[in-house]
């Protein structure tokens, strides 16, 4: 679904993504970890297209997206839910969501099935679907950043840090959300400081340090690994 070879992303003088390759196939649910400014965000709003890389490949589907702008990956199936949520904060929780729909085109019918299926796993945001999306709680506002993706019918989700700042029991609730949303189809592509929460759900990992993979394997295995235990799950 998603391959990487040889990325690499400057900032001006400095080299935030080293020579990275990794993959991500249909199904997977794929995590990249790491501590804060390991370029964990650099490398996903790159594929979204965000940023531009000074050099490297990326396929999607097999297909070079080095001229694609940003809307159209979403057309094709890429989906983004960017760190920090983003949401259009003064308007409703309904008016979100179609935005999220708008790069589909759907008919009112599509619209309306695609809506239930988003209100069906968060019935919370059906109560407030008139509600000002920035006076949603945390936990919500990231549901509602799932959903908006959602109804743009992605192939594959890119996750930035779902749980953050989410108090433990609202972490769970996003964690099994992303699980059953994999269930149903969507490959997921996971960037997350919870290493240990990312490894329990995801297929394969990749650990990242300023700007380079240094491990990568089955999350089964590396959540044994000894080194990932002292750096990233806290012993
Ligand atoms: P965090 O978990 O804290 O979000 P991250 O792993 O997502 O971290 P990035 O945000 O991708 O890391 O940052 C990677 C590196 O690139 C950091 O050193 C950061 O300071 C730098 N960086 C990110 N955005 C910019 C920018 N717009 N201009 C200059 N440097 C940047």
């Amino acid at each position: 679904m998603l391959e990487v070879k040889n990325l690499n992303v400057h900032y001006g003088s400095i080299h935030a993504i080293k020579n990275i390759s990794f993959d991500v196939k249909q199904g997977e649910i794929v995590t990249l970890i790491g501590a804060n400014g390991a370029g964990k965000t650099t490398i996903l709003q790159t594929l979204s297209r965000m940023i531009k890389p000074t050099d490297g490949m990326i396929l999607f589907k097999e297909q070079d997206i080095e001229k694609v702008s940003p809307q159209k990956m979403v057309s094709m199936g890429m989906g983004h839910v960017p760190e920090g949520r983003r949401i259009f904060a003064q308007m409703t929780v309904l008016e979100n969501l179609e935005m999220g729909a708008y790069s589909r085109k759907s008919n009112k019918a599509e619209f309306n099935k695609d809506l239930e299926l988003v209100f069906k796993r968060f019935p919370r945001l059906k109560e407030r679907i008139k509600q000002l999306a920035g006076t949603l709680s945390g936990g919500e506002q990231q549901m509602l950043a799932i959903g908006r993706t959602i109804m743009s019918h992605p192939e594959l989700i890119l996750l930035d840090e779902p749980s953050m700042g989410l108090a433990p029991i609202l972490v769970d609730e996003i964690f099994n959300i992303i699980e059953e949303i994999n269930k149903t189809g969507t490959t997921i592509l996971l960037v997350e400081q919870n290493a240990n929460r990312a490894l329990q759900i995801a297929d394969r990992g990749y650990v990242l340090e300023t700007g380079k993979i240094v491990i990568q394997g089955k999350a089964k295995d590396l959540i044994e690994n000894d080194d990932i235990k002292k750096a990233y799950l806290g012993g």
